[in-house]
């Protein structure tokens, strides 16, 4: 049975490796079907498509910054995967282009404030693990902290100090979730809402809030991946059963910046077929 992994992140966001160490992590892996998907850009697309090793499959997507409803009268921040959809679709473009340059204001602003607070970090050196044009995110300051001792850990630096909420935190101005859903089907892809009960982020949906996407255009729905609880999983899959939404899996590698390792958690092959069948905006890639 191949092995597929439907999310994934280089350096070219707030993953370690580049996207060349990536393609070659996932063959390594033996892992046949791999998805691309840096937060907010599409910059890393071409490198992986040069090192893909003959026979794997490469799906090029993205993982976008949305906000939501939350189904009891509040907005949460949630992440919608799209796939396949043509990355030149202006709107799409245009978005990402200025969510990139919000997350740059906004690491800036968080590190200021840890700064002033007495923290041993600058920008210089929190924009040291930001390639040029590579999308910003806390994990950039995370790995500052790490750098300077403060804490022993990415996962530390979130737990103590970079969580949603936390003193330092700086909200960003996300894509309202129904938009995205409705630009990546304009540019012919396919959205997957990525990690929707993944509650140890903070808040997360009410399950209806997944159904009414559902009925808005939204095509799949992120089951099986680390952040989600066994009960969790069973509710999604129940939720997606009746709505006719695709489930994935996937290990959402983002290099030593998690610990999880590539294709930890994986996509059912009929359901990557299905995924795949509704979307024309690009071509899945093969090695
Ligand atoms: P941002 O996009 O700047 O809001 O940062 C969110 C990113 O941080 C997510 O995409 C994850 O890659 C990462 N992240 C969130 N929570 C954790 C955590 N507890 N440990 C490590 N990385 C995390
Ligand atoms: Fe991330
Ligand atoms: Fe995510
Ligand atoms: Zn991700």
């Amino acid at each position: 049975m191949p092995r597929i992994d439907l999310h994934s992140h280089t350096n070219t966001s707030d993953g370690t490796d580049t996207p060349e160490e990536l393609v070659a992590t996932a063959a390594a892996a033996g892992v046949d079907v791999l998805a691309l998907t840096d937060h907010d850009t599409t910059g890393g697309w071409d490198r992986a498509a040069a090192v893909l090793p003959t026979g794997m499959r490469l799906v090029r997507g993205a993982e976008f910054s949305c906000v939501s409803d939350d189904g009891r009268g509040g907005r949460v921040s949630v992440h919608l995967l799209g796939y396949l959809f043509d990355p030149a679709h202006p709107a799409i473009a245009a978005e990402q282009e200025r969510l990139r340059g919000e997350r740059v204001e906004r690491l800036r602003a968080m590190t200021a404030k840890m700064a002033d607070a007495g923290y041993p970090v600058d920008t210089e050196k929190v924009f040291s693990f930001l390639p040029a044009g590579a999308t910003a995110g806390r994990p950039h300051l995370a790995r500052a902290l790490v750098a300077a001792g403060v804490v022993g850990s990415v996962d530390q630096a979130f737990a103590e100090l970079l969580y949603t909420g936390s003193p330092f935190y700086v909200p960003k101005a996300d894509t309202p979730v129904t938009r995205a859903v409705e630009m990546i089907a304009d540019a012919g892809g396919v959205s997957v809402f990525a990690h929707p009960l993944a509650r140890k982020r903070g808040r997360v949906v009410e399950p209806s809030v997944i159904a009414d996407l559902a009925a808005a255009g939204l095509t799949g729905v992120e089951v099986d991946h680390r952040d989600h609880a066994p009960d969790d999983r069973a509710l999604l899959r129940g939720l997606a059963a009746e709505t006719g939404l695709v489930m994935t899996g996937s290990s959402d590698y983002h290099g030593t910046n998690k610990t999880i390792p590539i294709a930890a958690e994986t996509t059912d092959p009929e359901q990557f077929e299905a995924l795949v069948a509704k979307a024309d905006g690009v071509e899945v890639l093969t090695g």
